[in-house]
């Protein structure tokens, strides 16, 4: 007591919650640890990127052409790439002018946050979702109403309730797509419902769209700015998870607005006034870009596919083998699977955070858990705020792992949950009867 360092008992974002998770193994156990806990595929060889993209740096470097500042937003061939890009996607053409480079999607979704927050108004964002965008409304002190993302309907946006939650100071709606963390990939007709939606609503739509292409299953990735002669689309998105290289810090954000139904110029004006205060990504990164994103072969994408779609499959059939665990949808998209705990099964396990700690404590496994509320510590200003996904009682796990981790850890999950599970009795076993009545 006594000094003002601050100190959390309880996790407040996926790093803390990692961190916290870590800080529980055990050091008696020799077998090496293994995390489910980001998606961050990198650090594998089987992932490593594409030799074209990192030629393409070699040869920035050495072209001496990229050794300074970068203007506002980007420089114009990178940018471009990104319009072309995009576009390739798209029955209609992009515009250098459309696209800011940021450093990583992050930043990207920070910006939008920061260009749309002013005082009274709110953006409604799903649930379960991704933290850092509500922490980025949080500190601009955007009001944040979470719609539900229905896991019996594959994870599609709970349209119904949208209206309801909506009103004039409402902003805008995000959707990512393929999910992170529902691994969810949307249908033409549902993106079509939510342009529509939205252009009622009088809003737009930001689309999180990091995970653009990785997808697995028999939905094809469809960008959300197809849709955008019906409502104003913002997408985001960067290099990081399609290529593998999320440490070179190099996103976009997009304003897509082919019949303009935006103040185009406003925006760019409080977009380029934001970014002209903010860190830039290397303008290297930026003279790599053209190369990287015109001339990757389908080859690197189908192999990085293939084994993510391998892995995914293990990843199901062995989830669908453990009883406490309940997996409402195969994941078609991005790197992840959100499974729910059946707590009646299991013995002396009361959430999914203590699940999560005693996985971490006897399996050295991470995995997140879906829910935590936080102190008010950071934020005076809000009274809790819901960290990692948002839904309680829900586990978060990557399948973007090498196949030896994977198999390894579904394996320690498979025993952790065997320990655990609660013990038959006399009559038969309750809690098998009532498993069929979990509710989501
Ligand atoms: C990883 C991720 C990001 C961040 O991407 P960077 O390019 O690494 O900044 C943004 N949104 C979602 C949904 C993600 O999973």
């Amino acid at each position: 007591m006594g000094t003002n360092v601050l100190k959390t008992e309880t996790p407040t974002s996926i790093d803390d919650a990692v961190y916290f998770l870590k800080e529980n193994f055990n050091e008696g156990d020799h077998r090496p640890s293994i995390s489910f806990g980001f998606g961050d595929p990198s650090c594998f060889e089987c992932f490593r990127t594409t030799p074209i993209a990192e030629d393409a740096i070699v040869e920035a470097v050495r072209s001496a052409k990229f050794n300074s500042y970068a203007p506002t937003g980007g420089i114009l061939p990178a940018r471009r790439a990104v319009a072309d890009y995009l576009s390739r996607d798209l029955p209609y053409r992009l515009s250098p002018d459309d696209v800011y480079l940021t450093l990583g999607c992050n930043q990207a979704a920070e910006i939008t946050i920061k260009v749309l927050a002013r005082p009274g108004a709110n953006i409604l964002l799903p649930r379960p979702g991704y933290p850092d965008i509500e922490t980025y409304a949080i500190f601009n002190k955007l009001e944040i109403r979470q719609f539900d993302l229905l896991p019996e309907r594959g994870w599609e946006v709970d349209l119904d309730t949208i209206e309801a939650m909506s009103d004039e100071n409402t902003v805008a709606m995000v959707i990512i797509n393929p999910g992170n963390p529902s691994g969810s990939v949307y249908t033409y007709n549902h993106l079509n419902k939510i342009a529509e939606t939205a252009r009622k609503l009088g809003i737009i739509v930001i689309a999180d769209e990091v995970y653009g292409h990785l997808v697995y299953g028999s939905n094809p990735f469809v960008p959300m700015s197809l849709f955008a002669t019906i409502v104003p689309v913002i997408t985001l998105g960067s290099v990081s998870k399609r290529w593998m290289i999320p440490g070179w810090g190099l996103g976009w954000l997009v304003t897509c607005d082919p019949t303009g139904l935006l103040r185009k110029d406003e925006i760019a004006e409080s977009i380029n006034k934001l970014l002209v205060y903010s860190p830039f990504p290397p303008t290297l990164i930026q003279g790599a870009i053209p190369q990287i994103l015109e001339k990757t072969t389908q080859d690197f994408f189908s192999k990085t596919i293939n084994i993510l779609r391998k892995n995914l499959d293990i990843c199901y059939d062995k989830l669908k083998g453990i009883p406490c665990i309940m997996i409402p949808q195969k994941p078609e998209g991005a790197f992840f699977a959100m499974v729910k705990l059946n707590l009646l099964l299991l013995e002396d396990i009361e959430d999914d955070m203590e699940f999560c700690l005693k996985l971490a404590k006897e399996e050295s496994l991470i995995i997140l858990p879906g829910d935590r509320e936080a102190r008010n510590i950071y934020f005076q200003s809000v009274t809790s705020a819901r960290v990692t996904v948002g839904l309680k009682n829900w586990l978060r796990l990557t399948f973007a792992v090498e196949y030896s981790s994977l198999e390894d850890g579904l394996g320690r999950l498979k025993s952790f949950c065997q320990r655990h599970a609660k013990k038959y009795t006399l009559t038969g076993s309750p809690a098998v009867d009532q498993q069929i009545h979990v509710e989501h």
